[in-house]
């Protein structure tokens, strides 16, 4: 098999962006990251796939937590920061608060705290399984940042409804109309019900 043939069909899959960041000592360490996936809501479960040559592999490792940071449709400069494609000297502005977990990213969505609970190694990849152990959302920020084919995308809303039955063309429909007075023999109905 083509493995861009397979990064190719997988980009059809559209995903948010999160960037993931980790404590180790006095450094923190931020990485975007997609290939994020609840798993269990009993335990709370949550995972992320790292590459095995990211410097993240070796951080959460020696951390023994992460944040999940879900980005805003306005923080695509972190996610380019954090994937290491930012092509300014200056990088963009960014906060970490210490929260439970791993450091939060201030700004953000919304935020998993997650304690490590095990991981598995699956390829050039490390699947980092996370006990959940904070959530926060953040009201302010409702559009998320979107990455499908490749390339960020913003959410538009839907095309509105079909018309409502109210604005429904005259001619879709029918009324039957009979005048019947009480005592009088009862007029045929369209159908041959009763009135
Ligand atoms: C949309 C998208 C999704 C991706 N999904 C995944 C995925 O699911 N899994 C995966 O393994 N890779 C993923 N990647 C690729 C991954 O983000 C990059 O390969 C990344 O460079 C690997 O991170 P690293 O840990 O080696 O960090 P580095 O490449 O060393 O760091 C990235 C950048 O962040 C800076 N940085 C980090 N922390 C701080 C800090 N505290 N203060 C200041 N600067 C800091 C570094 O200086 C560097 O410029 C994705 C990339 C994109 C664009």
């Amino acid at each position: 098999m083509d493995p861009k043939a397979f990064r190719r069909v997988l980009g059809l899959f559209a995903t948010g962006v999160t960037v993931v960041a980790a404590q180790h000592e006095d450094e923190i360490h931020g990485m975007t990251a997609n290939a994020v996936t609840s798993v269990s809501l009993d335990p709370l479960l949550v995972l992320v796939c790292v590459g095995k040559h990211a410097r993240m592999n070796q951080f959460i490792q020696g951390a023994g937590g992460f944040s999940i940071n879900v980005l805003a449709e306005d923080q695509e400069p972190l996610s380019r920061y954090f994937s290491g494609a930012w092509p300014h000297q200056a990088p963009p502005e960014f906060r970490f608060v210490p929260w439970p977990g791993g450091p939060r990213l201030v700004g953000a969505l919304a935020a998993m705290g997650c304690v490590v609970d095990r991981r598995v190694e699956a390829g050039d990849h490390s699947i980092v399984l996370g006990r959940v152990v904070a959530l926060h959302e953040d009201g302010q920020h409702p559009r998320p940042l979107l990455f499908y084919g490749g390339r960020y995308r913003r959410l538009t809303e839907a095309e509105p409804p079909t018309a409502p039955p109210e604005q429904w063309p005259d001619d879709t429909v029918q009324i039957y109309h009979a005048e019947w007075s009480a005592g009088e023999p009862r007029p045929p109905q369209p159908d041959g019900g009763l009135p």
